[in-house]
């Protein structure tokens, strides 16, 4: 680690400090080489989840059948549930009407979702979100321009995975993001958000239910043509791409669906599929990620253990929380924090992505910042070679965390033979985390045997593919897809 950190070093540490470090850093390490191994075996299981057989990574039908042409117009409600908060936009898109003006505008209102309903029951769920959607549609007077008999066409961005057999219908498969709701697996939330909407007779129709990752690719390629993936680093991870449809060979060819979602102008060996991959999922059966014993303590104490084996190991969620275990491990052995009150401590996820990033990011003198941050929020008194050793913690974590997020979208690309555009990336740690992009690039130029020139310092920043910041998916994306919808339905209507 000695050579490998980018930070200016604080206090010798101590041997049996050290050593530990050094031990540590030889489990997170992901030498290039293993990163090939994984993006291989990530490639093979993105193939299998296509297939009638698959087992690990899902690969979600979206019926999103083609990128937008930028053109798309109407004015649409769009929700939001997300990790931490809900989101209600009123989006209206300008399309080909924008003339060099944003092509869409946004009025929104976030929420914060109560911490009991994240482990709560399905009816508590919808009643809190009809209930906003009930004030938002009353405080911006939608009241007055709509009716149950003239709805608002309505989009949700659901980011869970779900079968979808249609695009305003969406089985949970199962719950992520530490969330447990009761009564919702194996559901259509369409139906119970339809439900609660009719309860209430809100002047809405649920056109669309997306996850996501479509809705960043769909939003980012409204503005940005060179999109190829639109992918989540955040709370979870995972990322969309359009396949062709004669590769989803989990759908039957037959399928009148297929026929229904045909565009006349293409063939169907070159009509797409959007796909939510929803590779948190990958390597589930433990064949190839690096797993220390602190991400199996992780996923043992998770509502579901066993699944989500990637995200576990790189989502923003996660992060703080190996950082905090690594850290209550050396503290019970005496290695650390002695004589301190380890209480907040021993706090399951006590400590966030964000912790993180601030420690790494820590330039003030004698990092005074993290002893401040170590004091608000866990009441301990850092000395010097523990701030040090947090701050090499900090660092090899999110190096491991973001050489793995490249591996999806790499498996992608070599799969699909794109060699060239943008990857579209949103949440907290693609945003927020200064050196994410950075890390994420130089370790897509390993995988990929990028040339030396197209780098400094081999960081890939020239590459021909680069993450670019998605616009924005579960508004604009959300709200494209609808208004997509709604044309294709008048177009078959006729
Ligand atoms: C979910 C995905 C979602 C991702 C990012 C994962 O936990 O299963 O549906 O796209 O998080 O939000
Ligand atoms: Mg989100």
């Amino acid at each position: 680690w000695h050579q490998r950190s980018e930070l200016d070093k604080l206090a010798d540490l101590p041997r049996e400090l050290d050593d530990e470090l050094t031990r540590l850093d030889q489990d997170f390490w992901v030498s290039s080489q293993k990163l090939k191994d994984i993006v291989e075996r990530f490639r093979g299981e993105l193939d299998e989840g296509l297939s009638k057989d698959g087992q690990n990574i899902p690969m979600n039908v979206s019926w999103v059948p083609s990128l937008p042409t930028g053109r798309e117009k109407g004015t649409i409600l769009t929700l939001d549930l997300g990790g931490t908060n809900l989101r209600l936009c009123k989006v209206v898109l300008h399309g080909d009407e924008a003339h060099g003006e944003e092509k869409s505008t946004l009025d929104q209102e976030q929420y914060k979702l109560p911490e009991e309903l994240k482990t709560g029951d399905a009816e508590s769920l919808w009643a809190f979100i009809a209930e906003k959607v009930e004030t938002f549609v009353k405080d911006k007077g939608l009241d007055k321009e709509y009716s149950t008999a003239n709805p608002m066409p309505f989009g949700f961005t659901f980011s869970y995975p779900a079968t979808q057999e249609r695009v305003d219908h969406a089985v949970l498969q199962t719950w992520t993001k530490g969330f447990d709701i009761k009564g919702v697996e194996g559901q259509d939330v369409a139906k119970q958000l339809r439900d609660k909407i009719e309860e209430k007779s809100l002047p809405v129709e649920l056109v669309c239910v997306i996850n996501d990752t479509v809705g960043a690719m769909i939003a980012s390629a409204y503005n940005d043509p060179k999109t190829v993936i639109g992918a989540i680093f955040g709370t979870g991870c995972n990322a969309a791409y359009m396949a062709s449809l004669s590769d989803v060979t989990k759908l039957d060819p037959s399928d009148e669906r297929i026929a229904a979602m045909q565009d006349t102008n293409t063939s169907t060996e070159h009509q797409k599929m959007a796909i939510n991959c929803e590779y948190g999922a990958f390597d589930n059966s433990h064949r190839v990620l690096p797993r220390t014993k602190y991400d199996r303590q992780i996923d043992a104490d998770s509502p579901r253990p066993g699944e989500q084996a990637f995200e576990k190991l790189s989502a923003g969620l996660y992060l703080g929380e190996i950082f905090r275990l690594i850290l209550v491990d050396l503290a019970d052995r005496g290695l650390v924090f002695k004589d301190q009150d380890t209480k907040n401590l021993h706090e399951s996820y006590a400590l966030d992505t964000g912790f993180l990033s601030q420690i790494e990011e820590d330039e003030s003198p004698g990092f005074s910042q993290t002893r401040d941050l170590f004091h608000a929020k866990l009441g301990l008194q850092p000395m010097d070679v523990e701030i040090e050793l947090s701050r090499r913690l900090a660092e090899l974590i999110a190096v491991r965390g973001a050489r793995l997020c490249a591996c999806g979208p790499a498996a992608i690309c070599t799969k699909e033979g794109i060699t060239a555009g943008h990857v579209a990336a949103d949440g907290s740690v693609a945003n927020k985390h200064p050196k994410f992009k950075r890390r994420w690039t130089k370790a897509l130029g390993e995988v990929l045997d990028w040339k030396k020139e197209w780098g400094e310092d081999g960081d890939g920043a020239r590459g021909p593919i680069k993450i670019t910041s998605a616009e924005d998916g579960s508004g604009v994306g959300c709200a494209i897809i609808a208004a997509m919808e709604i044309a294709r339905r008048n177009k078959t209507r006729g």
